[in-house]
Parts: structure tokens; sequence; C-alpha cells
């Protein structure tokens, strides 16, 4: 039984969607531009914007913005 459940999840690892993904992309930004790793601290949030188109320009116009107001 829960072998069949795992097998129709897929791959193991963290898989988040877009709405964990919108919900922790500030947190992620914030990590990355402080030079943490920001991978460890969020896992699967960098897989799901290599596989996320949307995610993706949300997460490059927020990343410019931020770094933006670092300089
Ligand atoms: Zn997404």
């Amino acid at each position: 039984m829960t072998d069949t459940l795992d097998r129709l999840l897929g791959p193991r690892g963290p898989e988040i969607g877009c709405d964990e993904c919108f919900a922790e992309l500030d947190r992620f930004v914030e990590l990355e531009l402080a030079g943490s790793d920001a991978d460890a601290a969020i896992p699967g949030l960098r897989a799901h914007l290599d596989g996320c188109p949307a995610c993706r320009e949300e997460y490059e116009s927020l990343r410019a913005l931020v770094s933006a107001e670092r300089h």
C-alpha cells in the first residue's frame, strides 16, 4: 500500500507547488542575496523554478528588485 503510494507520488524529495513557491520566494531571495544556502533552507524551490516559467519570472523580477534596493 505504502509502496504503491510512493510510486504514484513520483520521485523522492521535496516537491513544492506554485502556492508554496510564492509564499517562500521572498525568503528564498533574501537568503540567496545574503549569501546563505537558500537551497538548503527551502528545499525544492529551485527545482520548482527550473520547471515553472511563471514562478521563474516572479523570482527573477523579485531578485532584481531586492538587489537594486541594496545597492
Ligand atoms: Zn510555479
